[in-house]
Formats: C-alpha cells, structure tokens, sequence
C-alpha cells in the first residue's frame, strides 16, 4: 500500500498531540486525586481528634459507657459517618452503622489500631473513607475508633474531573488530527501539482508554470524554483532540438552517404544520399540490420569492423557503381564501449570513370605516339648509316620522316584540342556566319584528299545564299571538314561525298553524306570514343580515334549534337544542327 502524505502527516500530528497531551494527563489526575484525597483525609482526622477527646478513657481503659452513646449518638447524626468504638481486646462495645458497608478494611483497620497505629482509607471512586485510631491512656492502646463514611460528594466531584479531563484529551486528539489533516491535505495538494507539473514536463511540455501558493513558504520557493527548472529547460531543449535540426539538415544536404547503425546492428539513420546510392528509400532501410540486405555485402563487413571498433574503407560495385566506404566506430570520449557504427558512402563511379579514361587517354596517346616515334627513329638509324648516302633513298626516307612529323603534329594538335576542351578552356567564339562560305572553305581544304582518294566531292546548299549561322566558325569548318575527310577515307574510288545545308525548322542542318562502306549499327555508339577506329578494309588508314570525340565536344559546346545514320555497303551521313541568324 502507498503510504501518503495525508496519512503519515496526519498520524504524526495525532501522536504529537497525543506525546503533548499523556504526560499531563497522567500527572494532572493523580495530583488532584492527592489534593482531593489530603482534603478528606485531614477532615476525618478532625472528626476523629474531636471523637477521642470526647470518649473517656482512664487507666488504660474507656470509662463512662453511657456517656459515649450520647456522644456517638450526637457525632453520628451530625457528621453522617458509621462508628465502631472496641476495647483493648478488640471488643466492639459500641457501634453505629447503617451508612457505610466496610467489610475487611474494618478489621484492617482495628488490627491497626490495636498496635498502636493509626489507620485511614479513602476510596475516591467509591467515596469510602475509613479511619482509626487507638484510644491512649497511660502508655497503653485503651480502644479503638473507627469511623466510616459514604463521601459521595468527593466521588461525583473525582468522577466529574476525570471526564472533563477526558473530554479534554479526546477533543484535543481530534482537533489535533483535524489540523493534521488539513496541513497534510495542503501539502498532498502542492505535492500533486509539482507531481503534474513534472509529468508534464516529462511528456515534453515546457509552457507549463505552477501558480505560487499564497503563503511565502518553502513550498511556494520550491514551486517558483519548479517553474525556473521548467523554463530553462524548455530554453535548453529549444536549443538542443534546434542543433538537432541543424544536424540533421547538414547530414541531409551532404554529398556523402551517411548510415548509423546502433551497438545491437540496427539502421537508425540513412540521408537521403545514402537511399540513393543503396538504391533504396530511407524507410525501408531504418530498423533493418545490415545483414538483411543481401546486395550490400560490403557493408556487412565494414559495419562488423566498425562495431568491433576498427575503421575500414573499401570500394564496392553495385549496379553499375563504385562505392567507396568508410566505416567508423561511435565512442564517448573516454569510453571504451562501442555504442554504433557510421558508414559514409561515395558514389565514386564519375570519378572512377574519369580516372579510368585517363588511364585508358594516357595508354592510347602514347600508344599512338610510339608507332610514328619508332617510324622516325628506323628512318633516322637507317639515314645515319649506309642508307644515307644514297640520295633517292635519302629522299625518300626523308618524306616519309615528314609524313611521320606531320601525323605527329596533327596527333598532337588533337591531344591538345580534347584537353582543353576538357580542361574547359577552349571556350567557341560565337558569331553570324554564312553557311555559303563554311562549305566553301571545308572544300577548299578537303578537295586535294578527295582527287587523291579518287571521289567525288559536291556540294548541295538547300539554304538561301545569305543564311547565315551562329557558331564558332573555325570550330565548325574544323568539325565539317573532318566529316567530309571520313567520308573521304572511307568511300572507295568513284564514290561520291556531298556536303549539304537545309533548313530543319529554326535551325540549319549541315552535314556530310557519302555512298562510301557505312558503319555496322553495333558500331556507331562507340565511334565518338576517344581512340576508336573501326576500318572495315582494314586498310591502314592514318586516323587516330579521336576526330570524331572532339567533334562532338564542339558542337556539345554549340548546345546541339552530331547525329549519325548509316547503312552498311550504302554510305554514311554525319550532321548537326546550328541556330540560324535572323
Ligand atoms: P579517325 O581519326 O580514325 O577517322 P574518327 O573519330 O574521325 O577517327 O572516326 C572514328 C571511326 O568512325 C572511324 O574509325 C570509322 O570507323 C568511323 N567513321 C567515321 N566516319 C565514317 C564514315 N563516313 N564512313 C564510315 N565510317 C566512318
């Protein structure tokens, strides 16, 4: 049983009270029981001082029988008391009695009187009193009186002094309970509004403020000091909730995939960078051990070593993906145990992609530079030693040397223009230029391969003469003409090339269209990567790869793209679209 205010306050009140009020009791009754009894007593010793001087004794015995029974007659009425009056045998000789019935205490009392003692008994609650006294005459015990009174008096008025004590101790315990009650209830009161006060709180409700007692008491301070601790809690949960939110917006906005896992493996926390590279919404994740999710492997591993406390980073593939993660131990500071684990995972697939076509850029450059490389060094070898000194072989070695150079140079040029398309450098100079004069000069500078290679080279303008573009017109004339030379290299002697313009709604189409081998469509997604070459003649043709990856970058840069359409055996067209000026 729950032990209460109420109760314990209210019986600690009654037992002080009760403490206060025993001793009291206990020493009040019997004092006036003393007095009451002292009172009685001195006047029966009166009565019985008056009785010996009146009944005659004389050499040890009592004389003047007849005189006594006037005397006793007169003394009896007058004081309403019993008389016994004996000799010194113990023989009653004259007696009184119709009042009083004493029983043993008379013969207490003769036994008393006959040595010579005195004897007096006074019962206040039956308001007997009884007293004897020994007769003296010459040194010797003559008689003895004994007289006997009903005080009813004395026992009304004992009687009377109890109760009222009584009533007194009875009321003061209630009142005293009463006030006990009452003070406990005012306690039990203020008590139970702290105790709501502080459930309240605890549901996380700080608004809440007490109403102070009237009383400037240590309750009313104690429920001022509650309502402080309320406001400055709810300032130090504000703030806390308000870095919790700044928290949680910056794991949010990270780059960085972040995964909290608690000591017991469970998934507390998961941004949404997180969801994105596990493939999967944060809901589905939280609550869910790691383990549970059989195409994260990886994580298993890292969340173990960091729940072990080691750190660990690792790159995984998942569809398509490279992850990196990291994973690391949640400790408090000066705490060995291990409370969780958090994984941030990199979505590192751009960067590994770029890293690996550097790589493969690298590998390819210098590929492409070793065979002109090793062509100059034969030639230079051969020249320096017997081969030199005959002049047509010197010559002739002499142009291929410049064959070589000049594929260098071109090789270089190339390797230079992608990189600073790369690097963002090689911004277009954009401009109003006439289409009429892109196709003349992409003629001019392609016509000595198309007679050597023995095709056809026209020109087809559905444009009006004026049209004008916006472009970058040395990209574009760069990015046609390498068109036409394609076209060129790939269609055999007789074929025909034909650079055309027409309208293709606000734009100019222009492009390159030959009737040359064509491309197989397997091909065509990749012959705009860096280094491809695809010769379905296998003839050794001297391209690089790259003219059509930095075309593209060009007309990417024009916000428009190369578009291809090809049949094999049929010819190929390559085109691109440019905004028309007005
Ligand atoms: P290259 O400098 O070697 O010509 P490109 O990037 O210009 O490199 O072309 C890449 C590949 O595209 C070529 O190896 C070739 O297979 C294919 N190609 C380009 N244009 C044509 C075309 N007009 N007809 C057939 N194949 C072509």
């Amino acid at each position: 049983m729950k032990l209460t205010v109420r109760i314990w306050q209210t019986a600690l009140f009654s037992l002080v009270a009760l403490a206060a009020m025993l001793p009291f009791y206990f020493m009040l009754l019997p004092s006036y029981r003393q007095n009451a009894t002292a009172l009685v007593n001195s006047r029966v010793e009166r009565e019985l001082d008056y009785l010996s001087r009146v009944v005659p004794t004389d050499k040890g015995k009592i004389t003047d029988g007849k005189n006594i029974e006037v005397e006793a007659d007169r003394f009896t009425q007058a004081f309403q008391v019993d008389l016994w009056v004996y000799d010194a045998k113990k023989k009653l000789i004259l007696s009184r009695t119709n009042l009083t019935k004493p029983g043993n205490i008379l013969d207490q009392a003769v036994a008393r009187g006959i040595t010579n003692r005195s004897f007096i008994h006074t019962d206040l609650d039956t308001g007997l009193v009884l007293a004897a006294r020994p007769l003296v005459s010459d040194g010797k015990v003559a008689g003895i009186l004994v007289i006997s009174e009903d005080d009813d008096s004395i026992r009304v008025a004992v009687g009377s002094v109890q109760r009222q004590l009584n009533t007194i101790f009875i009321t003061a315990l209630v009142i005293a309970t009463l006030i006990g009650f009452v003070f406990s209830e005012a306690i039990r009161r203020q008590m139970q509004k702290l105790r709501r006060g502080a459930f309240t709180i605890a549901q996380g409700n700080f608004n809440l403020r007490l109403k102070v007692g009237m009383v400037p008491d240590e309750m009313a301070e104690l429920v001022k000091t509650f309502n402080v601790m309320a406001s400055k809690l709810g300032e130090a949960f504000a703030t806390l909730r308000d870095q919790q939110r700044q928290i949680l917006r910056v794991i949010n906005a990270m780059g960085e995939g972040l995964i909290e896992v608690g000591a017991d493996g469970l998934i507390n926390l998961v941004n949404p960078e997180a969801a994105r590279v596990m493939g999967k919404p944060a809901e589905d994740l939280i609550g869910n051990r790691i383990e549970d999710l059989p195409e994260h492997k990886h994580l298993v591993k890292d969340i173990k070593e960091a729940l072990k406390g080691k750190e660990s980073t690792s790159v995984y593939r998942h569809e398509e993906r490279v992850i990196l993660v990291h994973g690391t131990t949640i400790k408090e500071p000066g705490d060995k145990k291990v409370k969780g684990g958090v994984l941030i995972l990199r979505d590192f697939t751009r960067q590994y992609e770029l890293e690996q076509a550097q790589r493969d850029f690298i590998t390819n450059a210098s590929h492409q530079l070793r065979t002109p490389v090793s062509a100059l060094k034969g030639y230079t070898e051969l020249l320096m030693g017997s081969a030199g000194d005959d002049p047509k072989t010197k010559e002739k070695f002499l142009k291929s040397i410049e064959i070589e150079v000049n594929h260098m140079e071109r090789l270089i040029e190339k390797l230079f223009t992608l990189a600073r398309l790369d690097s963002h450098a090689e911004i277009v100079a954009i401009g109003k230029h006439s289409v009429a004069e892109i196709t003349q000069e992409v003629l001019a500078i392609t016509f000595p391969l198309a007679e050597a290679g023995k095709v056809s080279l026209d020109v087809d303008l559905e444009t009006i003469p004026a049209q004008e573009v916006i472009c970058d017109r040395d990209r574009i004339v760069e990015v046609l003409a390498g068109f036409v030379e394609n076209a060129i290299k790939y269609t055999p002697g007789g074929g025909s090339v034909t650079v055309f313009s027409k309208p293709d709604g606000e734009r100019i189409r222009i492009g390159a269209m030959d009737n040359g081998v064509g491309i197989p469509p397997g091909e065509i997604d990749k012959i705009f990567d860096r280094f491809y070459r695809y010769d379905p003649r296998e003839k050794k043709k001297k391209g690089a790869g790259l003219g059509l990856s930095i075309a593209k970058e060009i007309i990417e840069a024009h916000g428009s793209k190369i578009e291809v359409s090809s049949i094999p055996e049929k010819g190929s067209t390559f085109w691109f679209t440019l905004k028309a000026a007005a």
